[in-house]
């Protein structure tokens, strides 16, 4: 549910890549400048969608973009990167970020049906608050991309409607194992986030999405086939939504 194929080296063959490997991935943008490669290049694929973004990290140099990114909206089913990033870097554009996504949710509340990849750093109640306020669920449907909020956010984001998507990283600290243990299952999906994290000392390819199955199959205590039914069924039932 979350990877950034264009930011690899070589941006067509990862699309090739997930589509020999049946990878379902989903491309992910942080500027709508990037929207009309990554449409074109998934546009032939099976298994490759791409995601109009306007990163929160990006947007203290580009919120000039957000027309340009209203302008492609009618031909994105999927939104993001989006969200907000209270992080040290990032704290002096949270105003500017909170108005930029406050636009980008009333836009697809308004335009409906559209699926958000979104990333809240530091900032996991006010996504939350923004989400109740400007995104029904009727709407439009949220998977919060590498959480990081508590148990109380985690409740709060299930009664929202909203879906995780689980990264292996998410999976190597004790207190979040424990927190991803907590969520119900039918709102679990997975994500690599590649190129932002590691596998083996490099960065995280869509196809070693297995090892995050593994690695969730055994924080659920359940088979590592049961997860990859589950995941799959999730995406099933988020995309007939
Ligand atoms: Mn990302």
């Amino acid at each position: 549910m979350h990877c950034h194929l264009d930011l690899y080296p070589d941006h067509a063959a990862m699309v090739s890549e997930c589509d020999r490997a049946h990878v379902r991935t989903l491309a992910v943008t942080t500027t709508p400048r990037a929207w009309p490669r990554n449409r074109d290049l998934a546009a032939s694929t099976r298994h490759v969608r791409a995601a109009l973004g306007l990163h929160p990290q990006v947007v203290a140099e580009r919120s000039g973009e957000l027309p340009l990114w209203v302008s492609y909206l009618d031909e994105a089913r999927y939104v993001g990167e989006v969200g907000l990033d209270a992080g040290k870097q990032f704290y002096g554009s949270l105003a500017l970020q909170k108005e930029i996504f406050r636009d980008i949710l009333v836009a697809c509340a308004d335009r409906g049906g559209k699926i958000l990849s979104v990333h809240a750093v530091r900032t996991t109640p006010i996504v939350l608050d923004m989400l109740e306020d400007y995104l029904p669920a009727q709407r439009g449907r949220v998977v919060l991309h590498w959480f990081g909020g508590s148990k109380a956010d985690a409740r709060r984001a299930v009664d929202l409607g909203c879906y995780f998507s689980i990264n292996i990283e998410m999976l190597r600290k004790p207190h979040q194992r424990a927190l991803v243990a907590g969520l119900p299952e039918h709102r679990l999906l997975t994500e690599t986030d590649g190129p932002f994290t590691t596998v083996a000392h490099r960065p995280a390819r869509p196809t070693d999405i297995a090892a995050t199955v593994q690695a969730l199959a055994a924080v659920r205590v359940t088979g590592v086939a049961a997860t990859a039914r589950l995941i799959r069924a999730n995406l099933r039932v988020l995309l007939e939504t």
